[in-house]
């Protein structure tokens, strides 16, 4: 990889099919750091196995989200791109960092309660070791930065702490502490307008879906609920529609539409149907390289596995370190 500023590391579920809420959330961070940044980006298979019931979608949600990473600019020729389970060594360094952290630390972490309290079936092993896969996911690969939401900083203090006491047990700088690079994520609201947009939730809108299907959920987004008629003015700023018009639409047309909505100018037919246009505008380009990829998925299945061999390079070395480090045989 090219020296830049130095690597970024991130990871996420394969959730399939992206929405818009992760284009504007994570997907777009992605790819603007891929400017400044070495960036290392990893569909993270294994943590999905801590909460999912079934996996027969797996294997198909980690291509799905590929896709979308590729439409929307990760460029593997620049960054890598790959499957987490297709480097093993993040298992192997898991194991070792396990441990040298508590349990009562783990099950004391808001994380791990809010896991419990979202699938209080299925409370595993696997589901409490959780954040010390996520810090292997980061310390194989010597990430210097990881970007945080401000609300997600204390799952990476976490990292940090499990690095210090590494180095501390074995008595050299051997794992590397990232820095947080607080990002600010856009938070995209559902169609409900009351949730974040979530697949889980059904108020999505996926960056695929076609454009007659994205007219049809935007259709039925809520608005300002206490514009009854179509004569009562409304209020944009606690309506959902002009919120994605600030996303998408240009800064006249949401000056225009600002205006008219308070002077009940425009009903809100009509200001979702200029929406459902701007939106279908601004994902065409996205879509039409997504149907490129699509169409040749052997092709993106081996982007993910160079993705993994470059990265296996580094997982490599990493792991040299510190085997030699904890004095297991070589
Ligand atoms: Fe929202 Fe547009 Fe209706 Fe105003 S006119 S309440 S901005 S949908």
């Amino acid at each position: 990889m090219e020296n830049k500023k130095g690597l970024v590391f991130s990871g996420a579920r394969p959730t399939g099919r992206q929405h818009l809420g992760n284009l504007l959330g994570a997907i777009q961070n992605y790819v603007g750091l891929q400017q400044d940044y070495d960036c290392i980006y990893s569909i993270v298979d294994i943590h999905a196995l801590t909460t999912v019931e079934t996996t027969v979608d797996l294997k198909q949600n980690c291509l799905e989200m590929a896709l979308d990473w590729l439409a929307a600019g990760i460029n593997p020729d620049q960054s890598i791109m790959f499957v987490q389970s297709h480097v093993p060594q993040v298992m192997e360094l898991h194991t070792i960092l396990s441990m040298m952290v508590s349990l009562g630390k783990l099950t004391d972490l808001p994380t791990f309660k809010e896991k419990v309290r979202m699938h209080p079936n299925n409370v595993n092993y696997g589901l409490v070791g959780y954040p010390v896969l996520m810090s292997a996911d980061i310390l194989l690969y010597k990430a210097n930065a990881v970007p945080v939401g401000i609300d997600q900083a204390p799952h990476l203090e976490f990292t940090r702490e499990v690095v210090r006491t590494f180095n501390y047990r074995v008595g050299k700088q051997v794992l590397v502490e990232p820095q947080m690079k607080v990002t600010q994520f856009t938070k995209v609201m559902g169609l409900d307008g009351v949730n974040k947009m979530s697949k889980s939730l059904d108020n999505e809108i996926e960056i695929a879906a076609d454009a007659e299907t994205t007219r049809k959920r935007v259709m039925t987004m809520v608005t300002d609920t206490q514009r009854i008629r179509r004569t009562d003015p409304g209020n944009p700023d606690v309506c959902n529609v002009f919120s994605f018009h600030k996303m998408f639409s240009s800064q006249a047309e949401v000056d225009t539409i600002e205006q008219e909505c308070r002077s009940a100018g425009i009903g809100c037919v009509d200001c979702k149907k200029k929406l459902a246009v701007n939106l279908n505008n601004s994902l065409e380009p996205l879509r039409s390289r997504r149907h490129e990829f699509e169409s040749k998925p052997d092709q993106v299945w081996e982007i993910l596995y160079d993705g993994a061999d470059r990265a296996r390079k580094i997982a490599d070395q990493t792991m040299l370190e510190v085997r030699e480090a904890v004095g297991l045989a070589l």
